[in-house]
């Protein structure tokens, strides 16, 4: 593969994610080409060609639609290596479902994928998957013999009604294996990150690690947080193990990307510690029992309450330091940092009791 001299596309360029992405790829001096769904929207992303400007490598924009195919096959042209991130990630800032999230994921995958199979050029594609694709539900960690959920896991129970996002992220990634193995020309890496959190170059991005973060400053979990834990990992660390995906030659299959576990109260303990009585941080972990009365007044079915509340969840992530290198940063100072760049942009504001 030619890959230092051709270009590379990544496709979401005014992602959260996929700035970083963009970042690391123009800084080793590499041809970028990146898709954004309207070129119009000039600030969404500024802050990627201040970037081009002050590195070595160069940077072109195209204007693709998931959901439009053939979008991105002028973009893709004499491109080696695709890495596709673009994919709505709405925790609950959706109306409908299956047009907001489903179908962009998985018609979006199949329409990248099919201009994979129109551009000769094309050797390697990354997908950026998620931890959402291999479980469904938290008690799901119940039939795993080593209390974590590994590559060989896979999201079998989520559905367009039941946890709609780990569905599109699962059907996105079955969607792209079954097309890899449909040929013989390009193969295949995905990346499944935990929920990323860091910096971000952008203060634009809607991305739902914005939107958890915002939960804990807005008040919504003073009264109490429900007995839940995330996979974490900081989005430099993603960022390396899409670089190590796209050019390592031995990366193959599938894999989780996460630095650590962090139950929703501990999250909410190094706030305090950090950011002070200025926000309202949880201070208390309410019990299941609390929530299967009173969840759906909150946004939480009886279903979610039952299968998510009270599982502990874990990611083994040894692959990803072992074939690709990966070191991971410290979660705590990534939560930290990224919370107070939220607070640097204005996306949160300083709690006035
Ligand atoms: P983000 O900042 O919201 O980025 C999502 C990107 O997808 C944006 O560039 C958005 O473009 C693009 N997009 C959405 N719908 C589109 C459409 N119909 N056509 C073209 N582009 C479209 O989110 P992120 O956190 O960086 O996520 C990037 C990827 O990582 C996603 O695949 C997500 O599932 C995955 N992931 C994220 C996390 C996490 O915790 N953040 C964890 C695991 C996996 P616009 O600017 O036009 O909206």
């Amino acid at each position: 593969m030619n890959t230092k001299t051709a270009p590379i596309l990544v496709t979401g360029a005014t992602g959260y994610i996929a700035s970083w992405v963009i970042k690391q790829l123009l800084e080793k001096g590499h041809t970028v080409h990146t898709t954004v769904r309207d070129l119009n929207k000039k600030k969404s992303f500024a802050h990627l060609e201040k970037i081009a400007a002050q590195s070595s490598g160069s940077l072109q924009l195209f204007q693709a639609n998931l959901l439009e195919a053939n979008s991105f096959d002028t973009a893709m042209q004499g491109c080696e290596i695709v890495i596709h991130m673009a994919s709505p990630f709405l925790v609950t800032n959706y109306k409908d479902a299956v047009k907001d999230i489903i179908e962009p994921a998985i018609i979006g995958t199949e329409n990248v994928l099919n201009s994979v199979n129109r551009t000769d050029s094309v050797r390697r594609v990354v997908v950026t998957s998620s931890i959402a694709s291999t479980y469904g539900d938290a008690i799901d960690i119940q039939h795993t013999a080593h209390n974590q959920f590994d590559e060989s896991h896979w999201n079998t129970t989520s559905s367009e009604t039941h946890q709609p996002y780990p569905y599109s992220k699962v059907m996105a990634e079955r969607k792209a294996w079954e097309m890899q193995k449909a040929q013989n020309r390009w193969s295949l890496v995905c990346v499944n990150p935990a929920l990323v959190l860091g910096p971000s170059l952008t203060a634009m991005t809607k991305s739902g690690s914005v939107e958890v973060l915002e939960q804990f400053a807005n008040g919504m979990t003073l009264a109490g947080v429900p007995p839940m834990w995330n996979g974490i990992v900081d989005v430099r660390d993603v960022a390396d193990a899409h670089l190590e995906a796209a050019f390592n030659p031995n990366a193959e299959g599938r894999y989780i990307i996460s630095g650590g576990t962090l139950s929703l109260l501990e999250m909410g303990q190094i706030l305090r510690r950090h950011f002070g009585p200025k926000f309202p941080f949880p201070r208390n972990q309410l019990p299941k029992a609390a929530f299967k009365l009173f969840g759906p007044l909150a946004g939480f079915s009886k279903s979610f309450v039952e299968l998510n509340m009270g599982y502990p969840i874990y990611f083994n992530a040894d692959k990803s330091k072992k074939e690709l290198g990966i070191h991971y940063r410290n979660i705590e100072a990534s939560l930290v940092e990224h919370f107070q760049q939220l607070l640097d942009d204005g996306v949160v504001k300083k709690y006035i009791p």
